[in-house]
């Protein structure tokens, strides 16, 4: 868990690091170029995307679609938290995401 210096604005987000499809997220959003990693990162993100939808049934992918919209939308409206449930998530390595699909 990340320290939180009380009174420090910017150390009450978590950062996430360089070489993840969030931190690409943020390089553009800040109007920046994305670092290589970065860029390696949401190439790969978006290559994995398009595989998992390409196969997808038209109903089946508009609730995809919507469940991205919604994680998105929650993670704007709660941008800490999403981020240090990213880093953990990110610590539990490749395993599939329990519960919600299967
Ligand atoms: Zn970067």
């Amino acid at each position: 868990m990340p320290t939180l210096l009380a009174g420090d604005v910017m150390s009450r987000r978590v950062l996430v690091p360089c070489g993840t499809d969030t931190a690409y997220s943020r390089h553009r959003r800040r109007g920046e170029p994305a670092c290589e990693p970065c860029q390696l990162a949401h190439k790969a993100k978006m290559r994995e995307y398009r595989q998992r939808t390409r196969s997808r049934p038209e109903g089946e992918r508009a609730d995809a679609n919507a469940r991205g919209r919604a994680q998105r939308r929650l993670a704007a409206e709660h941008p800490a938290r999403f981020a240090a449930l990213y880093v953990e998530e990110l610590a539990r390595g490749t395993a599939a995401p329990g519960g919600d699909r299967s």
